[in-house]
C-alpha cells in the first residue's frame, strides 16, 4: 500500500473507513484544513475514493486490509458503522487512535445494546423489549399496543431492518432466523427531530441548533433548520440530553440523536423519546455545509484530531436540505445545469454516484430568511434532479 502523502508542517493523515458519500464531504474542508484524507474504499470508484488524494481499496471486514490501511494514519474513523467488533478491537490494538472508540460505536451498530444503556441512562425511549419468538412479541403488542414496531438490532438503515407488524405470527419470516429482534411501541410522535453534536477526545463539545427530519417511506427527503416553532423547554432538554450522552458513553466525533417529538396534553408542553443515535457525519447534519459557520464534516475532523472545535451558530435563520435521489435516466449534467441557471441561490451537493431511482446521488441546501419560499426551492431542485418535475 504506498502511503498517503502528506501536507508539509506536521499536519496528519486522517483515515476514514468505507468510501461512502460522508467520507466524500470531508474532503473539502480537509483541504482547508491542510489535512491529508486517506480512505479505505470498497471500489475504485467509490464516492470518496474519486475525490480524495489516498484511496486503497480494501474491505472492512478483512483485518488484514484495516491493518494495512490504519499503519499508514494518524487517526482513523469511519464512514459507515459496519465495522465488525473483531475487526474494530484488532484496530484499536494497533495502538492508533481510532474515533468513536469502538465501545461507544455499539450503542450505534446494536439498537437492542443502545436502547438498554438509554434506559439505564434514564433518557427517554420509546416501551421496548427485546423478543426472542412470536410468543414473547405477542405479550409485548399485548400491553403496549398493536401494530408494534419491530426493529433488527443490526445492519438496518433508511427504514430497512424495520417493519410494522399486526401480530406475533406476522413476523414469522424474521424471527426464522433465530435472532434477537427489538420491539418497541408505536409512538404516536407529531415529527421527527434531530439533534446534532460534536465532541472531542478531550471532552470538548458543540451543540448544533435542533433540526426537524421531513421522512418519505423510510428516507429522510427534507431537514428544516432549525426546526420551527419548537418549544424551547423541549430544546434545551434534549440538547442537554444529547450532549450527556456524548458525554457518559465517551463518544467521539459528530454524534447525531433522532428524537420523536410527542404533542403534550392540551396546554401542557410537549415531550420527546429517542429513537436513534448515529455516530459519524448524519444527514439531518449536510444543512451545516451551507448554513453553518462549521459544518459537520469540518467539525468531525477537528473533533477526532482533538483539535479545537469550530462556531455552530447558523449562517441565515433557515437553512433548508432536500436529499436528491435518483431518478430514472442516465445523465445528470445537463439537468444540473438549468438548475443552477434557474437558482443562483441553491447549493448543490452531488456525490458522483451513478443515478439509479430511488438512490440517494446528492442533496440540495438553500438558506434565507423566508422558510416557505426555501422549502419550495429546496423541493423543485430536488424533484428537478430526480426528473419528477420538468420544467
Ligand atoms: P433506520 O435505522 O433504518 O433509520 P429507524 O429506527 O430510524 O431505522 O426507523 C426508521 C423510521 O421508522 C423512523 O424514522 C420512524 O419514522 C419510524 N419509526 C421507528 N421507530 C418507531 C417507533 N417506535 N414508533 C413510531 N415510528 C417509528
Amino acid at each position: 500500500m504506498t502511503s498517503p502523502r502528506r501536507a508539509p508542517g506536521g499536519f496528519p493523515v486522517v483515515g476514514i473507513i468505507g468510501g461512502g458519500q460522508l467520507a466524500r464531504m470531508c474532503q473539502p474542508p480537509a483541504v482547508n484544513l491542510s489535512l491529508t484524507l486517506s480512505i479505505l474504499s470498497e471500489s475504485a470508484d467509490a464516492a470518496a475514493a474519486l475525490v480524495v488524494p489516498s484511496a486503497p481499496v480494501g474491505s472492512h471486514l478483512d483485518v488484514d486490509d484495516v491493518l494495512a490501511f490504519a499503519k499508514e494514519c494518524d487517526v482513523v474513523t469511519f464512514d459507515h458503522e459496519h465495522v465488525p467488533p473483531e475487526v474494530l478491537q484488532a484496530l484499536v490494538d494497533t495502538g492508533v487512535p481510532v474515533h468513536p472508540k469502538p465501545e461507544a460505536l455499539v450503542f450505534a451498530q446494536d439498537k437492542l445494546a443502545m436502547r438498554e444503556r438509554l434506559t439505564e441512562l434514564g433518557v427517554p425511549c420509546p416501551a421496548w423489549a427485546a423478543v426472542r419468538g412470536e410468543a414473547e412479541l405477542t405479550a409485548f403488542g399485548d400491553v403496549h399496543g398493536w401494530p408494534v414496531v419491530l426493529k433488527t438490532p443490526r445492519g438496518g438503515y433508511d427504514g430497512k431492518g424495520v417493519r410494522l407488524v399486526g401480530s406475533g405470527p406476522d413476523a414469522a419470516d424474521w424471527f426464522a432466523h433465530g435472532e434477537v429482534l427489538l420491539a418497541e411501541e408505536r409512538v404516536p410522535f407529531t415529527r421527527e427531530l434531530a439533534v446534532l453534536t460534536a465532541r472531542s477526545p478531550s471532552g470538548q463539545a458543540a451543540v448544533w441548533p435542533i433540526v426537524q427530519t421531513v421522512q418519505t417511506d423510510g428516507i429522510c427527503t427534507e431537514v428544516l433548520a432549525p426546526a420551527p416553532g419548537l418549544d424551547p423547554a423541549l430544546a434545551a432538554q434534549a440538547s442537554q440530553a444529547a450532549l450527556t450522552l456524548a458525554g457518559e458513553l465517551d463518544i467521539t466525533g459528530v454524534f447525531a440523536v433522532e428524537i420523536f417529538e410527542i404533542a403534550g396534553a392540551p396546554g401542557t408542553a410537549p415531550s420527546y423519546v429517542v429513537n436513534e443515535l448515529a455516530m459519524r457525519p448524519h444527514n439531518s447534519g449536510h444543512w451545516t455545509m451551507d448554513g453553518s459557520v462549521t459544518s459537520q464534516f469540518e467539525q468531525h475532523l477537528r473533533a477526532v484530531l482533538d483539535l479545537p472545535l469550530g462556531a455552530v451558530s447558523p449562517r441565515a435563520t433557515w437553512t433548508v436540505m432536500g436529499n436528491v435521489l435518483g431518478g430514472d435516466y442516465d445523465e445528470l449534467y445537463p439537468t444540473y445545469k438549468h438548475l443552477l441557471a434557474r437558482d443562483p441561490g441553491l447549493k448543490v451537493h452531488l456525490y458522483g454516484k451513478g443515478v439509479r431511482p430511488g438512490r440517494k446521488i446528492g442533496h440540495v441546501n438553500v438558506y434565507g430568511e423566508d422558510l416557505d419560499d426555501l422549502r419550495a426551492r429546496a423541493r423543485h431542485a430536488a424533484d428537478y434532479l430526480e426528473g419528477t418535475v420538468t420544467a
